[in-house]
């Protein structure tokens, strides 16, 4: 049976087990998911340790995408976001690091038939999400338009995003009505119900993602859809990060319904 699993800490609470559980059972593979949660000074030692004991593949969250990200070698789109959430270890050579935090972004638009290439994006935040939503975007073919609380982190970003501008939150109110596609990648909404974006700027042709998945509907999303915009709830983006490990892993498509159905369920 090969073993899988998310490094994390604390990881308790994560959904991913019970999401690539589904996967793997629909698909009859031999498999299992499981959580390790290593001192945050021991990360070093668990993938080492994970590559010895012949761990098929790691899921990575808080606090040790960067962490990873010295300790594999990165797929080109990791290195320029500088962040890993999925590892494959091969028979032979160094463990892979991936970022399918950027499929996460895009596939959650393409699902929804939103067009992506050639569209004017904004991405409110430069954090980790914010990183790999915009990478993701612009390898697109987006527009891309990074607001951000700390001004220097949205332009620092903005310089190594291929077309991209960057500004502090108060640069939305000239971005947000000229957009057509928006992104919160901020914590913001998550501990109270705030949104990043004032619903005043919001329009019915816009299609936006809210990273923040808990709860599913934030207020950003309740005002988009209170002007008739395409609003996407942040679990489809954590569904589709599973859905791309997954598929990284495995190498055949996911069983997007059946990973679907077990996210929705631990969730609730
Ligand atoms: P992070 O690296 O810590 O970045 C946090 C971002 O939020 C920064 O841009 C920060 O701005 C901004 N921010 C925090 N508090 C703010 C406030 N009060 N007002 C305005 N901006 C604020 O975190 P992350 O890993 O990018 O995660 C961001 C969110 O995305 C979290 O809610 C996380 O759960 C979610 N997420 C979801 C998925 C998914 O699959 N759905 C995947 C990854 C992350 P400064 O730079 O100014 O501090």
């Amino acid at each position: 049976m090969d073993v899988y699993g998310i490094v994390g800490n604390p990881v308790g609470h994560s959904v991913s087990p019970p999401m690539q559980t589904a996967g793997f059972a629909d698909r009859g593979i031999d498999a299992t998911y499981v959580t390790f949660e290593p001192a945050e000074d021991e990360i070093e030692q668990a993938i080492d340790g994970a590559d010895a004991l012949g761990i098929a593949g790691l899921n990575v969250t808080i606090p040790f995408k960067q962490d990873v990200f010295e300790l594999v070698e990165p797929d080109p789109l990791a290195a320029r976001i500088g962040a890993v959430n999925t590892v494959a270890f091969p028979d032979a050579g160094q463990p892979q690091g991936h970022n399918t935090d950027a499929a996460g972004v895009t596939r959650s638009f393409t699902h929804h038939d939103v067009a992506i290439d050639g569209q004017d994006a904004v991405v409110v935040g430069a954090g980790g999400a914010g990183r790999a939503a915009a990478f993701a975007l612009a390898d697109a073919g987006a527009d891309v338009h990074i607001a951000n609380r700390t001004v220097e982190r949205a332009e620092s970003l903005a310089s190594e995003v291929d077309g991209a501008s960057g500004g502090g939150l108060d640069s939305l109110d000239e971005a947000v009505p000229a957009a057509d596609l928006l992104v919160n990648a901020t914590s913001v909404g998550m501990e109270e119900d705030a949104t990043p974006v004032p619903a005043e700027l919001l329009h019915k042709e816009l299609a936006v993602l809210d990273a923040v998945y808990t709860p599913r509907d934030t207020r950003l999303l309740r005002d988009a859809d209170d002007v008739g915009a395409t609003t996407i709830q942040g679990l489809w983006m954590l569904l589709f990060q599973g859905v791309e490990a997954f598929e990284i892993w495995i190498d055949e498509d996911a069983p997007i319904e059946a990973m679907d159905a077990a996210l929705r369920d631990a969730l609730d």
